[in-house]
């Protein structure tokens, strides 16, 4: 019987991440992934590959409509579907083979199959029994459907977002039910690929939670870019034939039935936590009824010596929330004094604009009853953004209207998903508007206009 002073379950970024770190920090630690390859969601079926279907496609939404505008001419570069799908698998494998490389470095031992916690220190892989002083939960989530959604991503024509990432053909229509994050990146893949793409949404707006500007014009944008929406609509169900399906919704405002045919039908409502097989529940371990694990503030379970962190937890299911409780959990074992920031934790949307935001939303403030200024800058204002056929969107920054705190940020523009950054870091540091506005900020590039909307909230930007 192997003995470690840590087992993970589970090699997504949380786990892994965690793994690592515990490494790092002289534990003995092993990994365990029931998947072929590590990484979890993310790697696998999440964040990369979505990523890397949308830069080839962006590829293609410039070839088609600003190329010829700077004197690059000749034929449209065409689609070879079966193709992109080789180079998205590339990608995802490189990046999980990079996990396995790091596993080797730091010397933590993969246990490949599904591990249980049978008794407290104990994991439980195929036959096999692993002791460890102590257990990380890190078991992700899964996709989570709507009554009368029936999913078979083998059958390619109602899927979760895992089948969108892998469909055999593009569609010529194509349904996305829910207009969150993964529902609008997957839908624009597919709408720069032709498809017809129609999101139904229950609520009466998209990106549920975003500042409400943000919203609108992210609506707007994509509209323009082909996508249809429609709002207020509740799900009713679907069928589903070989090739096709017919989708059946009620709009809230008036209770009329309405239908929708399409080829594809993705079914992008949500994940669950996936804690189930791991035996948590025999343990004594404190669930929510939807199978999330309730931990302390140092994602401490309610039985001694078992943690859990990422998805599988409370909070934004996001790749990097789970990376930062991954490193955090393994600094709390080790005896250090680790941390994570819930009020700086970014979340980004890759379509184009992209979409990212810090802390607060005035929606959020409004209901606080907090005095908050605003610094708002288009991009319109920007001149690397005008080069580049990126003037659309803004740099909006919300500040305390007494000490200029920076609370918030939220930006829809060009490398939005990195520009936030600079306003994460001034927030970590408890900084103003004002710090930001006397950074210095190279010319020209799309971060000026970040220092034009804290500008924005003082005397004025230069460029408005
Ligand atoms: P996971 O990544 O889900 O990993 C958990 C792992 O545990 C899995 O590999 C699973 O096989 C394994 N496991 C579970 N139970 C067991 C068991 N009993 N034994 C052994 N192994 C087990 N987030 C972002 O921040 N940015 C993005 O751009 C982004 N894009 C996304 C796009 C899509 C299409 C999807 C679906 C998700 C996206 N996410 C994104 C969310 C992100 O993938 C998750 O938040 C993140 O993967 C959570 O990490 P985790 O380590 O908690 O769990």
């Amino acid at each position: 019987m192997a003995q470690y002073d840590v087992i993970v379950i589970g090699a997504g970024p949380g786990g892994y991440v965690a793994a690592i770190r515990c490494a790092q920090l002289g534990l003995k630690t092993a990994c365990v992934e029931g998947r072929e390859t590590l990484g979890g969601t993310c790697l696998n079926v999440g964040c990369i590959p979505s990523k890397a279907l949308l830069h080839a496609t962006h590829q293609l939404h410039e070839a088609e409509h600003n190329f010829a505008t700077m004197g690059l001419k000749g034929k449209s570069p065409s689609v070879d579907w079966n193709q992109m799908k080789a180079y998205k698998q590339d990608v995802v494998d490189g990046n999980t083979k990079g996990i396995e490389f790091l596993f080797k470095k730091n010397k933590i031992d993969w246990l490949k199959g599904w591990g249980s916690i049978p008794e407290a220190g104990k994991v439980k892989v195929g036959d096999e029994v692993h002791e460890a002083k102590n257990i990380i939960v890190a078991s992700g989530s899964v996709p989570s459907s709507l009554p009368g959604l029936e999913i078979d991503n083998d059958a390619g024509v109602i899927v979760d977002s895992t089948g969108a990432l892998d469909l055999p053909k593009v569609p010529k229509k194509m349904i996305v039910v829910g207009a969150g994050v993964i529902g609008l990146e997957m839908g624009s893949v597919y709408a720069r690929l032709g498809a017809e793409v129609t999101v139904v949404e229950f609520l009466d707006k998209i990106t549920p939670g975003m500042d409400g500007e943000v919203q609108k014009n992210l609506q707007k944008l994509l509209k323009k870019q082909g996508m249809n929406f429609i709002l207020g609509a509740a799900v009713q169900g679907a069928e589903a034939t070989k090739t096709k399906a017919k989708l059946t919704y009620k709009l809230k405002k008036d209770d009329s039935e309405h239908q929708l045919d399409a080829d594809v039908v993705l079914v992008a409502t949500g994940r669950r936590a996936f804690t189930d097989g791991l035996g948590l529940k025999e343990l004594g371990v404190e669930m929510t009824e939807r199978g999330v694990v309730k931990t302390d503030a140092h994602w401490a379970t309610s039985v001694k010596g078992v943690y859990a962190i990422g998805d599988a937890v409370a909070g934004p299911m996001l790749a990097h929330k789970a990376e930062d409780e991954g490193m955090a959990v393994a600094e709390v074992i080790a005896g250090k004094a680790g941390h994570v920031n819930y009020d700086v934790i970014p979340g980004v949307i890759y379509t184009h604009p992209e979409v990212a935001s810090v802390g607060k939303t005035e929606e959020q403030l409004k209901e606080e009853g907090r005095a908050y200024k605003v610094g708002k800058f288009s991009f319109m204002g920007n001149a690397r953004a005008k080069a580049v056929f990126a003037g659309d969107g803004f740099v909006k920054l919300i500040v305390d209207k007494e000490t200029d705190r920076v609370l918030g940020a939220h930006i829809i523009g060009p490398a939005a998903g990195d520009l936030i950054h600079e306003v994460c870091v001034t927030m970590e540091y408890g900084g103003s508007a004002e710090d930001l506005a006397l950074t210095c900020h190279a010319h020209p590039t799309f971060s000026e206009a970040v220092r034009e909307a804290a500008l924005a909230c003082g005397d004025g930007p230069i460029h408005m």
